[in-house]
């Protein structure tokens, strides 16, 4: 299938373009027309180097309204590597989304600048449990509106111990939010974070 059959709109399908995407990977095939049209939390399992990160990020890019300042999205990983990479990929994905902002938050970095780049209006972030958590609890970040929510690389942020950090975060998002969450093994403690914060969960598997 090509990503225009997919639903994807003119603005993300420019970037496309741009990027020289031509055809969705296996995991975007599958991810992106449930994410695009239902409401629902999703559990995939699926390696990095699959387009994953397109695979949630373009129905983020989607559905997330660039005309409001407030933070719709929120993408948690385990690295700052990791989230300094996704951060980028959304910026190219949603190239063409007027108005979008998209912040990175991690830690080792100037926490004053990160919270000045949020205050200025970011309808994504995209962070790491541990510096999240610190600006939540000093208020400098506000993820009360939170739609939709990714979990990336949930098993090694397990690995990792952020297990709390990423409870505490959650509780800080509405109930009716969705959760999507992404992961290359599902070990039990993955399957129990998946059953306490998602509401039947869609399934798939590349
Ligand atoms: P990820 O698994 O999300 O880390 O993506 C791995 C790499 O594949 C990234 O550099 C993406 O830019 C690239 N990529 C993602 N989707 C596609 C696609 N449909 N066609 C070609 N390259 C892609």
């Amino acid at each position: 299938s090509t990503f225009q059959e997919l639903g994807l709109n003119d603005d993300l399908l420019r970037a496309i373009t741009d990027l020289g995407f031509e055809k969705p990977s296996e995991v975007q095939e599958k991810a992106i027309p449930i994410l695009l049209n239902s409401e629902t939390d999703l559990v995939a399992l699926a390696q990095t180097g699959t387009g994953k990160t397109a695979a949630f990020g373009f129905p983020m890019l989607a559905k997330i309204d660039v005309n409001s300042r407030t933070t719709q999205g929120l993408i948690l990983s385990p690295t700052r590597e990791l989230c300094l990479q996704i951060t980028n990929e959304m910026k190219q994905y949603g190239k063409y989304c007027k108005g979008l902002n998209v912040v990175a938050i991690y830690g080792g970095s100037s926490i004053t600048d990160q919270a000045r780049e949020v205050k200025r209006g970011a309808q994504i972030i995209v962070a790491t449990p541990g510096r999240m958590k610190d600006m939540i609890s000093r208020r400098l970040v506000d993820i009360s509106k939170i739609q939709y929510s990714v979990l990336d690389e949930a098993d090694e942020m397990l690995n990792m111990g952020f297990k709390e950090d990423i409870t505490d975060i959650l509780s800080h998002t509405p109930e009716e939010k969705n959760t999507w969450l992404f992961s290359a093994t599902m070990p039990r403690e993955v399957a129990t974070i998946a059953k306490k914060f998602m509401d039947n969960p869609q399934e798939i598997t590349v």
